[in-house]
């Protein structure tokens, strides 16, 4: 049961910091109990069963649990950007995206913030939200936290980020989140079952969708769980184990079922931190290869995919691209052919 009164004392994720931020006190993720939100976009970078045809509406949510020191997005993530919505601003907003002919509400990096999300998300759906919910998070998050998700969300994106608590120590400071992330996973894979819909077919005139899907049959995500795993530069091994996990506990279950899909992301790109910043990340960013992955390495990931042979997958092809890299500064943080903007925090 999700209620304000959980920020009194927070223990809302495993970093069990306790403080209080109804009063305005910090903990780890740096969030008071207000929900801040960056930006909201209908984005086209999703696997293919969560953009579809319309796009999926993310909604960016200021602040993070996990902190990792290679993020993308850490203009919000980490240094704070955006406004404070109420539970009828953020209903408003999903209300919009679903106007705009969005497949979903996708929420990005929620786990600091899950009781907000939760009325907001209660609001929406009584105002008359219908498109299915996405969470899309690292899942370090505990099972009580989950649980006041369960019935709202119908898509779960988590990230698989490492295996090796040694990595997640020094790049996010959390040596637990081998073991928090495989509970959490689990829990998701046990409460949605991957469904699909197959939506019409793209020859209908449609030059974008032709574009993308190449007049394939398009199946739309209605539940399910896509485990994400973004591939760490000159830490292959480390993906290794991750594949290892995901085709015991994610792959087919005893009678040959999908549990889930697995989305690998070979597309690491280093952000250009300034000369302060990348001195003070430079320890964490040490322990793997901040670059973009190589060739060799990149045939590495993809002889590790036919070897796992999974049976449903994604995967990034390598770029030397790295434009699209987001600057939540801009009312269009993303390129215009990724995403088309319909909120944004200086709004
Ligand atoms: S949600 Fe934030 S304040 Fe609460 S326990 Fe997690 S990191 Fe700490």
């Amino acid at each position: 049961m999700a209620n304000q009164s959980q920020y009194k004392s927070c223990t809302l994720c495993p970093r069990n910091c306790g403080v209080n931020r109804l009063e305005g006190e910090l903990g780890f993720c740096r969030e008071t109990a207000d929900l801040r939100i960056a930006t909201a976009t209908i984005h086209f970078g999703e696997e293919p069963p969560v953009t579809v045809l319309g796009g999926s509406g993310t909604i960016f949510i200021t602040g993070c649990n996990l902190r990792c020191a290679f993020c993308q997005n850490y203009q919000i993530s980490q240094n704070g950007m955006g406004r404070t919505v109420d539970s009828d601003e953020f209903a408003d907003i999903c209300l919009r995206l679903q106007d705009e002919k969005a497949e979903n509400i996708n929420i990005v990096t929620g786990s600091h913030v899950i009781p907000s999300v939760v009325a907001g998300l209660e609001r929406a759906k009584i105002r008359g939200l219908k498109i299915p919910v996405c969470w899309n998070s690292s899942a370090y998050e505990t099972i009580e936290a989950l649980e006041m998700l369960d019935g709202l969300v119908d898509i779960w994106l988590p990230d698989m980020k490492t295996l090796n608590p040694l990595i997640s120590d020094s790049v996010f400071k959390a040596p637990d989140y081998p073991s928090v992330n495989k509970k959490a996973i689990r829990w998701m894979i046990n409460h949605a079952p991957l469904k699909f819909e197959t939506v019409a077919d793209v020859t209908s005139g449609d030059i974008a969708a032709e574009k993308r899907f190449g007049g394939q049959t398009i199946e739309k995500m209605l539940s399910g769980v896509i485990v994400r795993h973004l591939v760490l530069p000159g830490r292959l091994e480390d993906t290794r184990l991750v594949l290892d996990w995901l085709k015991k506990h994610a792959d087919v279950d005893d009678s040959g079922r999908a549990r889930a899909c697995i989305s690998i992301m070979s597309q690491y790109t280093p952000v250009k931190f300034d000369e302060t910043e990348m001195n003070r990340r430079k320890p964490a960013l040490d322990c793997f290869q901040h670059r973009l992955m190589n060739e060799n390495e990149f045939d590495a990931v993809q002889q590790m995919i036919a070897d796992y042979d999974f049976s449903y997958l994604f995967y990034q092809e390598l770029t030397e691209d790295t434009d699209w890299l987001p600057d939540f500064n801009n009312f269009q943080p993303f390129s215009n052919e990724l995403s088309r903007t319909i909120w944004h925090w200086r709004q």
